[in-house]
């Protein structure tokens, strides 16, 4: 009886696999069902398509686990591709935060699905492959195995409505690591939450124009979110205006903290629970932009089909790879960036099929940009 009822176990995330892959002619499912249970690239050449909350990625290029000054962390989510402009960018900005400012290194949350879109949890954005979530907690001096980078959770910088930064927390550093990335030219804005950005409008000095690009967001107390431009001349992907002129310290700073403060409110408020929640609509594959069916359609390079398979997720490994380690498990070789030099000759000849992932679950404190 209980061997039954475990080898049922994953039928619910097959059966929405099975779903979406079987959807019979003019079924219309929602394009994050299409999009979330891909789990390689579309072997295109990179291209980010449409905007930030309306798009998907070609030919995504997927972040190391670990390297130089960063650790990818929820490697179960399989959401650690992106543009190679982003790829670039945190392998950039982890190197010369830990080299030139003496930051311990960046543990990187989400970035994008393997062909970007909609995703089945969490997130509005991260759909063209040019956002990307990076922890406030530091990286530990400790290796992390897999099993840590699923199980752990990033420090609080600020409650969810707070005012102010919690100053346990809080420590001068972090005004040079987010300089630092609002600085590099391809940065669009970065998202915070207000009590970071008043902390972090506190502690600039007198070089104030990076702070432009610090934008204050809902729920960024636990990470912040960097976020591309679109690299030059990609047509298609589609820029978010430039932010308001200015620091953003004055009159636009204020109207966020007043904002928390009425949210706070209304949450403490206790009401009558809601009649019927009103369903989200949620984005369909023809509200993409038309190449968005290409990059559904394209196989890896490999020739194998990007369709997560139904059921039986593979196995996570329990111990942490070394950063250069030759006992790497397939699977993890599989999630790893083929054009790192120490991997050469192993995994990088020829592109993986990666692992099966089991469903992404939702963070606690994701925002929802
Ligand atoms: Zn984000």
């Amino acid at each position: 009886m209980h061997r039954r009822t475990s080898s049922l176990a994953p039928w619910p995330w097959a059966a929405l696999v099975l779903i979406a892959a079987a959807a019979p002619a003019g079924a219309d499912p929602a394009a994050k069902q299409l999009f979330g249970v891909m789990k390689t690239p579309a072997a295109l050449s990179a291209r980010a398509i449409g905007s930030y909350t309306r798009g998907c990625l070609a030919g995504g290029r997927s972040l190391a686990i670990s390297g130089p000054g960063w650790e990818a962390m929820k490697l179960q989510r399989n959401r650690n591709w992106g543009h190679p402009r982003l790829i670039e960018y945190l392998q950039r900005f982890a190197t010369e935060s830990r080299d030139i400012d003496g930051w311990p290194g960046l543990l990187i949350g989400d970035l994008a699905q393997p062909r970007g879109g909609p995703m089945l949890t969490g997130h509005k954005s991260h759909q063209i492959g040019l956002d990307a979530d990076i922890w406030y907690k530091p990286k530990p001096a400790h290796s992390i195995g897999i099993k840590e980078r699923a199980d752990s959770s990033s420090i609080m910088l600020a409650e969810k409505f707070g005012q102010k930064v919690i100053s346990e927390n809080w420590k001068p550093g972090y005004v040079k690591l987010l300089k630092r990335a609002a600085s590099y030219r391809e940065t669009a804005r970065i998202f915070v939450h207000p009590a970071v950005k008043r902390a972090l409008c506190e502690g600039a000095g007198k070089d104030r124009a990076w702070l432009r690009r610090i934008r204050p967001w809902w729920l960024h107390n636990y990470h912040f979110h960097v976020r591309l431009t679109c690299p030059a001349g990609v047509a298609g992907c589609v820029n978010q205006n430039p932010p308001p002129a200015g620091d953003g310290c004055g009159a636009q700073l204020s109207h966020w903290l007043k904002l928390m403060a009425s949210a706070e409110k209304a949450s403490k408020i206790k009401r009558k629970p809601p009649k019927k929640p009103r369903p989200r609509r949620e984005l369909r594959l023809a509200d993409l932009p038309q190449s968005c069916r290409a990059v559904l359609n394209t196989d890896t390079a490999s020739g194998a089909s990007g369709a997560r398979a139904a059921g039986q997720p593979a196995p996570v490994p329990e111990r942490r790879p070394p950063d250069a380690s030759p006992a790497l498990s397939a699977d993890a070789k599989a999630t790893m960036d083929p054009n790192l030099p120490w991997l050469r000759g192993s995994a990088a000849s020829a592109p993986k099929r990666p692992a099966q992932m089991p469903p992404p679950a939702r963070k606690p404190g994701a925002g929802t940009q």
